[in-house]
């Protein structure tokens, strides 16, 4: 039963990768994935594993402890009142997507107690570049704006952007989410001298139904949850 999951997950990911640069980084995304399913998937190659809930890694990495070199993505809605929970848990953080959760962990990240955090977090800021009511994240003006405090954010590794296009456009929009936020990157990374630390070589983007467009539009890590593991219950 594993051993057929494992192949099935297997051939999966081949397929994938074949349509894939190799520098494109793919996140296997198990929210609502059960342990045992992320094991087949480790067993077939997976180190990447995206989450969006703490309490939910929390029990799969007690389930999963015996697996090495996991890299652990964060990639929902994070409360600051769980930043510091969500730096112990993950390596990657992709979805910030406000100043003051940025300086939350930037602070949390200086502190002492956090020595122990092997290496600074690697973070993404998560852009709207389309308006979208049901979706955290920075306009372009926004960012833009708040820049100069991001940078300021030192204990932290800022490396990019993330970017969900808005439910239901055209592929033809979602291409233009893509390559918009792409171009904002190249942007901030050549227009802005005064900022010295955050990095913007990272492009959090594409899920299952549009990661071809993003990895056209130049995306570095892809999302993958259904393509994967087939459909989830609807219970967001
Ligand atoms: C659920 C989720 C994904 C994966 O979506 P699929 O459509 O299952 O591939 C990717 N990114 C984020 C932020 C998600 O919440």
């Amino acid at each position: 039963m594993a051993g057929s999951l494992q192949t099935q997950i297997a051939e999966r990911l081949t397929q994938i990768r074949q349509t894939l640069p190799e520098s494109v980084k793919l996140i296997a995304v198990t929210k609502q994935v059960s342990a045992e399913v992320m094991r087949a998937a480790y067993a077939a190659g997976v180190r990447d594993f995206g989450e969006s809930r703490i309490q939910e890694t929390l029990d799969k990495q007690a389930q999963l402890a015996d697996l090495p070199n996991i890299t652990w993505h964060f990639i929902g809605h994070l409360q600051s009142n769980k930043a510091a929970k969500a730096l112990e848990l993950f390596q990657w953080i992709h979805s910030v997507d406000s100043l003051k959760l940025a300086q939350r962990l930037n602070q949390i990240a200086a502190a002492p107690i956090a020595a122990d955090l092997s290496q600074k977090p690697m973070l993404c800021l998560q852009v709207k570049v389309l308006p979208d009511p049901t979706k955290y994240g920075w306009t372009i003006p926004e960012l833009l704006h708040d820049l100069p405090a991001l940078d300021q954010c030192t204990h932290l590794n800022i490396v990019g952007l993330m970017a969900i296009p808005p439910y239901g456009i055209d592929p033809s929009e979602t291409l233009g989410v893509f390559t918009r936020t792409r171009d904002l990157a190249a942007q901030i990374q050549q227009d802005e001298p005064k900022i010295k630390h955050l990095k913007m070589q990272e492009l959090s983007m594409g899920m299952s139904d549009d990661y071809r467009l993003a990895v056209a539009a130049g995306a570095t890590m892809i999302r993958l949850g259904r393509t994967l593991f087939g459909d989830r219950p609807e219970i967001f």
